[in-house]
């Protein structure tokens, strides 16, 4: 071993959005605070649309002026079905909203986004540690009492500290060493990359999230500084197989031939990246917290990106595994992280919950119908708040949404003749709202 340090309140895995908030509001508290970073900053990371309710967090680490100067306003997401849209404006949510006086939240690179929240940790006094990887676990019985750690010379090192806190993204340290990570069903993976080009449609150019289903499926669009866009799809591991497409291949044909995407950019457009691809993309762990240690953000659990949920998500558990970390001394008490762990897996069900009923209505026109109508009044104003972060309330609306998402399609079925099982067009074929099969010709033509 090379170094060995002891001391520190907390060593925090990973300096993403969920690691960083932590580590600014336990240094700001005057906490001995390590944070080791794998790679160097800034560094690319898919997750550009955010929500209005993560605002606050903004506000509380005293990063939103920056934010604002640099980001796309966005006010708002928006879904195609087909040729009809479901708007999610934030403006619509209901009285009660957490953001109810910030309605709007922002479109960020998130290489230069992660890079300001860090950077806000350094200068709270935190010590970052880029190009240092986390590689295995040190434990006093069953209780995590730090990590050993690998420098850019390769060379090891050993930290302890009252908690180690897993903010190490997908990868989930913690969870994965100690064998209670688990992958959740169906397998989704998602294939992305930026394109420069100009926007056509006025919701883009006004910072709108776009999003448009297919069946099982969406494709995304968002708009970066910089006459920018992020470009991508999500859909079963299986489809993509199916397809015979390459990542590359499939990506491209999507942006020829996706009505968002061949439409919402000047057709004079070039991919400035590599394609990017995240498999697996659902992934849990059967516990967030033991003796010594804590997951928080994509390292606690994973869920399919369609409502933007996990920047939210990373940040909010952030702060409130550093608060809660900040409410004792000495040896923190097992039980410290009981609660955190109830709202944490209330929230996953709920946001999976949500996630369900989008891909019910995915397969299903009918369910597709109901939704277009239901605009408006208390279903609007509840959706909005739900997309807008306010995962934990709102059960009841969710609850109902599900109920008859579900109820539509076991009525009605799902549309599974318009998803021929070998044919690679159909990945980017919406399920038709109209009354024939007019839409879908529209889309494959
Ligand atoms: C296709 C796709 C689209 C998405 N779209 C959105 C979206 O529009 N909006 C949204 O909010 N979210 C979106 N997400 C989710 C979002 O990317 C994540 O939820 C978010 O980045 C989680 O933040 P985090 O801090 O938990 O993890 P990360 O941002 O992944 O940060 C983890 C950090 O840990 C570091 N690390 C990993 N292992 C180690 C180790 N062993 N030692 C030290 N450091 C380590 C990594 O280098 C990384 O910097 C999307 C995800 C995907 C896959």
């Amino acid at each position: 071993m090379n170094t060995e340090e002891t001391g520190f309140d907390a060593v925090i895995l990973g300096g993403g959005p969920a690691g960083s908030t932590a580590a600014t509001i336990l240094a700001s508290s005057g906490a001995r605070v390590l944070v080791l970073e794998r790679d160097h900053f800034p560094r690319f990371h898919i997750g550009e649309s955010l929500l209005p309710a993560t605002v606050s967090i903004f506000d509380r680490l005293g990063v939103h002026e920056q934010i604002r100067e640099r980001f796309i306003l966005k006010p708002g997401g928006k879904w195609l079905y087909g040729e009809k849209e479901v708007p999610g404006d934030f403006s619509r949510s209901d009285r009660l909203a957490t953001f109810k006086d910030h309605p709007y939240s922002y479109l960020v690179e998130r290489s230069e986004f992660d890079d300001i929240l860090i950077k806000r940790s350094v200068a709270a006094g935190a010590d970052v540690r880029f190009g240092c990887e986390a590689v295995d676990l040190v434990k006093e019985g069953d209780r995590v009492v730090g990590v050993q750690y690998t420098d850019e010379q390769k060379k090891r090192h050993e930290v302890r500290g009252r908690i180690v806190i897993d903010a190490s993204g997908l990868r989930s340290f913690i969870p994965s060493r100690l064998k209670l990570r688990k992958l959740t069903e169906p397998h989704r993976m998602g294939i992305y990359a930026q394109y420069a080009a100009r926007p056509t449609r006025d919701d883009i150019k006004e910072g709108w999230f776009i999003g448009q289903m297919f069946y099982d499926g969406w494709t995304w669009l968002l708009r970066l500084p910089e006459d920018r866009f992020s470009v991508g799809t999500v859909l079963t591991v299986d489809r993509f197989k199916r397809s015979g497409h390459s990542p590359e291949s499939l990506l491209e044909k999507l942006v020829q031939e996706n009505p968002l995407l061949r439409e919402g950019m000047t057709h004079a457009r070039k991919r400035i990246s590599d394609v990017m691809v995240t498999g697996n993309m659902g992934n849990s762990s059967e516990q967030l917290a033991g003796e010594g240690w804590v997951a928080v953000g994509d390292a606690a659990y994973f869920i399919d990106p369609c409502y933007s949920s996990g920047v939210h998500l990373a940040m909010k558990s952030g702060a409130e595994v550093a608060d809660l970390v900040l409410s004792q001394q000495g040896t923190l008490n097992p039980q410290l992280f009981d609660g955190y762990q109830r709202a944490m897996r209330q929230h996953e069900k709920t946001v999976h919950r949500m996630v369900d009923a989008f891909y019910v209505a995915s397969r299903n026109t009918s369910v597709q119908k109901m939704v277009t109508t239901m605009q408006g009044g208390y279903f609007t104003r509840k959706f909005v708040t739900f997309v807008g972060g306010d995962f934990d309330r709102n059960a009841g609306y969710i609850s109902r949404v599900r109920m008859y998402s579900k109820v539509a399609a076991s009525l009605f079925g799902n549309d599974s003749q318009r998803a021929p099982e070998n044919d690679p067009e159909y990945l980017w074929d919406s399920a038709d709202i109209s009354s024939d099969d007019q839409g879908v010709e529209d889309f494959a033509a």
